[in-house]
């Protein structure tokens, strides 16, 4: 199995995602579970399911977007 990781363009509500620190347009993209007890801390229960994160390619920023 590879471990190369391709960056693309991401579009988000019709938006290119473009990174607030570098401008730059291409991220990285992987899945997070998120868990139950880490949620309860800060009272995120309706957030219990999975997100997405976006890494800027640049310069490593990374995007959080629970999927709903
Ligand atoms: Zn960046």
């Amino acid at each position: 199995m590879s471990n190369k990781i391709q960056s693309n363009e991401i579009i988000i509500k019709g938006k290119k995602l473009q990174c607030p620190v570098c401008d730059h347009t291409y991220f990285f993209t992987r899945r997070s579970l998120l868990n139950t007890r880490g949620l309860t801390f800060f009272n995120l229960d309706w957030a219990n399911k999975d997100a997405s994160n976006h890494i800027c390619e640049n310069c490593g920023y990374i995007y959080w977007f629970f999927n709903r």
